[in-house]
């Protein structure tokens, strides 16, 4: 398979990402992974200093994360795109060295995966309903984050 960035070398590292509920799949050479894993980080780096860097922000922005740890952490039913939402709202909180936060950001990261309606059936070796995923992925979130 070739990069689909650059269209020449052979595609070594396969990304999947999750943006607005919509998965998306690209297959990159080594070079070009390596400049868009700097480029998502240098990215994401700004991103935090923006919401961490005011007061007034920093204030609401560890609310939030605050809130999204006590959804993972109780919730009964969770859907995709909530866990998504606060996982990533944990993870910045992580990333930032918040304290007082469930998991870890080893375990947040497998978690925005292993949540993924796909995973949550091939671990129960069945096809579920949209209420038992959703009931699945809480129970799974509240194990993992305890
Ligand atoms: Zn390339």
């Amino acid at each position: 398979m070739i990069c689909v960035s650059c269209g020449e070398n052979q595609a070594a590292v396969f990304i999947q990402e999750i943006v607005h509920n919509q998965v998306r799949q690209a297959s990159l050479c080594v070079v070009c992974a390596e400049a868009a894993g700097a480029a998502a980080a240098s990215a994401e780096k700004k991103a935090r200093t923006a919401l961490l860097g005011r007061p007034e922000s920093r204030r609401r922005t560890e609310d939030s994360i605050s809130r999204a740890a006590g959804i993972l952490a109780n919730a009964r039913l969770v859907s995709f795109e909530e866990a998504c939402r606060h996982l990533s709202l944990l993870r910045l909180g992580l990333v930032s060295e918040l304290q007082g936060l469930p998991g870890s950001l080893a375990e947040v990261n497998a978690l925005l995966v292993q949540t993924q309606p796909a995973h949550i059936e091939v671990r129960e070796n069945r096809e579920l309903s949209a209420v038992e995923r959703d009931e699945l992925r809480a129970d799974y979130i509240r194990e993992r984050l305890r």
